[in-house]
């Protein structure tokens, strides 16, 4: 089988990546394989099903791969680190689909590269099941992501907190792995030609009719604020929005201590290492601002060669953004309400919604709105309080046009990644029964088919959920 690898990032991109050989995994296994999207890429699925366990854990590169570890920095809870870049990962290449659309392939969890530091290169199964699970459910539910074509067991254990755990690979694909911290890099080394190229090389890739750095700022900001609002709008908690795990695709990357709300509370935090909040959901928006101001920090030098003038023309485009944000967050709104135009009143429209929420579940919620388009339908059990729901509610129904219910269901799913479900998969996965995650996957990657199953929040017993990353 050929993958028709191509290697532009090795290519044009000099200084920007080291060349690694991943690590030969000793027995390595097939977990899931992501036949749907090994179509979408043009690649022979059956092939994929024979060669995958070797090709996709380092235990044999597939043909034509050139690995490369990627040179990024990055703003980790807001301290500027200069070097990072992929400490567990390699690109393999990149594939060109037989519709012209280019992306990487990337390991991850192969072992260690220049990058590592401290770490020791790997991934547990259960980490990397998980990014595969939340990945493909986010791609279901409309939103750009990374995805996940494999997942690979090594054969060895790695060593975690909680002791020896098997570890393993997952093959991740992307439309590029460039971040805000790809500009960073370049830009705290004063390599101004260098960055140049990679934002021309960012252009052509993402953005083609786009030019110079004010272009490419405006159309990743555009793409990164209607991604936050999407977020937003389905209680999606990134948790790690350092601005290393920023793409400049507009994709969500880097699934590592993410989860879904369930009650809505804007404080929530899920990551056992966040412990000021600082991307908490409420603050998504805020840190999105936080981040674009950094790619725009970056870009400097290219905006204009007399920095004053620079720094005046950046502090404009910043000025804009929460007003860029708060237009993507009103579509979203209008689209989950099913709301007939724009009013002036809908701003207070949904901030009434969202006060009359507190503790109900999100998305149950907003599904349930569907059937509350005459009557209360089955809103009422999942308020602790349901006065101010039923005062908003004709309000909300005054504002609904044609169609309502049909789009109602459209835009609001039944099922996500519940935190409980994804556990007890990922236990079991770990034990070595594959059976609750492929039912678990199939369940939220038709996440608008209601399914009794999985669609309930966690019982109490569950208890506060705590998230973790780098595992
Ligand atoms: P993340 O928190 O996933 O965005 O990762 C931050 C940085 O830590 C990146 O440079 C990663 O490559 C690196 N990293 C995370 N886990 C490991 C690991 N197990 N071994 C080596 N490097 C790692
Ligand atoms: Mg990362
Ligand atoms: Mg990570």
């Amino acid at each position: 089988m050929d993958f028709h690898f191509s290697h532009s990032w090795a290519r044009d991109l000099p200084g920007m990546y080291l060349r690694q050989a991943p690590d030969v995994a000793p027995a390595p296994r097939l977990l899931a394989l992501n036949q749907e999207l090994a179509e979408e890429l043009g690649l022979d699925a059956q092939a994929l099903q024979l060669g995958a366990a070797e090709w996709f854990s380092g235990a044999k590169l597939p043909p034509g791969a050139d690995p490369l570890a990627l040179a990024y920095a990055g703003h980790q809870f807001g301290g500027f680190s200069p070097v990072l870049g992929d400490g567990r990962a390699h690109l393999l290449g990149e594939i060109v689909t037989p519709q012209g659309a280019r992306f990487d392939v990337q390991l991850k969890g192969s072992g260690r590269t220049g990058f590592s530091r401290g770490g020791d290169g790997k991934a547990a199964i259960g980490p990397m099941l998980r990014e595969y699970l939340i990945s493909e459910a986010m791609q279901a539910l409309g939103v750009p992501t990374t995805r996940a074509l494999a997942v690979v067991a090594t054969g060895e254990d790695i060593l975690r907190q909680e002791g020896p755990v098997p570890g393993a690979v997952l093959a991740r694909i992307a439309a590029s792995h460039i971040r805000v911290g790809s500009f960073q890099f370049l830009a705290a080394r004063g390599e101004v030609d260098k960055l140049r190229d990679l934002m021309d090389y960012t252009l052509e890739r993402h953005f083609p009719g786009v030019s110079g750095a004010l272009g490419l700022f405006d159309a990743v900001a555009a793409r990164q604020a209607k991604l936050i609002a999407q977020w937003m709008g389905l209680g999606f908690i990134h948790g790690v929005m350092n601005t290393d795990n920023m793409a400049l695709s507009g994709e969500t990357i880097d699934y590592g201590p993410c989860a879904f709300m369930e009650g809505y509370a804007p404080g929530t935090v899920f990551s056992s290492i966040d412990r000021q909040g600082r991307y908490a959901y409420a603050n998504q928006p805020l840190i999105l601002g936080w981040n674009l101001a950094r790619l725009l920090e970056a870009l400097l030098p290219l905006i204009d060669p007399d920095s004053d003038k620079a720094v005046e023309i950046a502090n404009a485009r910043l000025d804009g953004i929460s007003a860029l944000y708060e237009a993507a967050w009103a579509a979203e709104m209008r689209r989950k309400l099913a709301l007939e135009g724009e009013e002036p009143g809908d701003a207070a429209l949904v901030a009434d919604l969202l006060s009359a929420m507190t503790g109900a579940d999100w998305t149950l919620t907003f599904h349930r709105l569907a059937g509350a388009v005459e009557g209360e339908g089955l809103l009422r059990p999942l308020f602790e309080n349901f006065t101010a729901m039923q005062a908003w509610l004709p309000r909300w129904r005054a504002r609904l046009g044609r169609d309502a219910v049909q789009r109602l269901r459209a835009a609001n799913p039944a099922v996500i990644p519940r935190n409980h479900q994804v556990e007890a998969a990922l236990h079991a996965a770990t034990g070595g029964d594959l059976r609750p995650f492929h039912a678990l996957l199939a369940a939220v990657t038709q996440p608008f088919v209601e399914d009794e199953r999985y669609m309930l929040p966690a019982p109490s017993s569950f208890g506060r959920y705590v998230t973790f990353c780098g595992t």
